[in-house]
């Protein structure tokens, strides 16, 4: 879903091809014919003299995505993106620990999640 809007974006619009959609001059298939309808029916995709152009509904759905998979945490005292790393999963635990460190001063920062998923059995 996100591949296909991402190619739509950047290059204004994708054709389709038996069940495929590809974009322009391309051989690798973007998505299917009916993902693609889908995305007509929520408004990201119009059709257009035969081609699937983003909609700018689409386009925010992308950006949103895209910050999506690119959030980063900051350092609280210089405000730079941080890295994350190390994950730690403590045994017994229903939480994860995550180190992030500053690239700038250094500083380690905690982050801790509780796991959404709880263990069945
Ligand atoms: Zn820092």
């Amino acid at each position: 879903m996100l591949r296909a809007l991402r190619q739509a974006k950047l290059y204004g619009h994708l054709v389709a091809r038996g069940n495929r959609l590809y974009h322009p001059g391309g051989n690798e298939p973007v998505c299917s014919l009916q993902m693609a309808q889908g995305m007509l029916r929520s408004g990201w995709l119009i059709f257009q003299d035969g081609k699937y152009k983003i909609t700018t509904e689409g386009q925010q759905a992308n950006d949103y995505e895209e910050r999506q998979s690119q959030q980063h945490r900051r350092c609280p005292s210089c405000g730079v993106l941080i890295r994350l790393k190390k994950t730690l999963r403590l045994s017994g635990s229903s939480r994860t620990f995550r180190l992030y460190e500053c690239r700038r001063c250094g500083a380690h920062t905690w982050d801790e999640t509780a796991a959404t998923r709880v263990e069945s059995g």
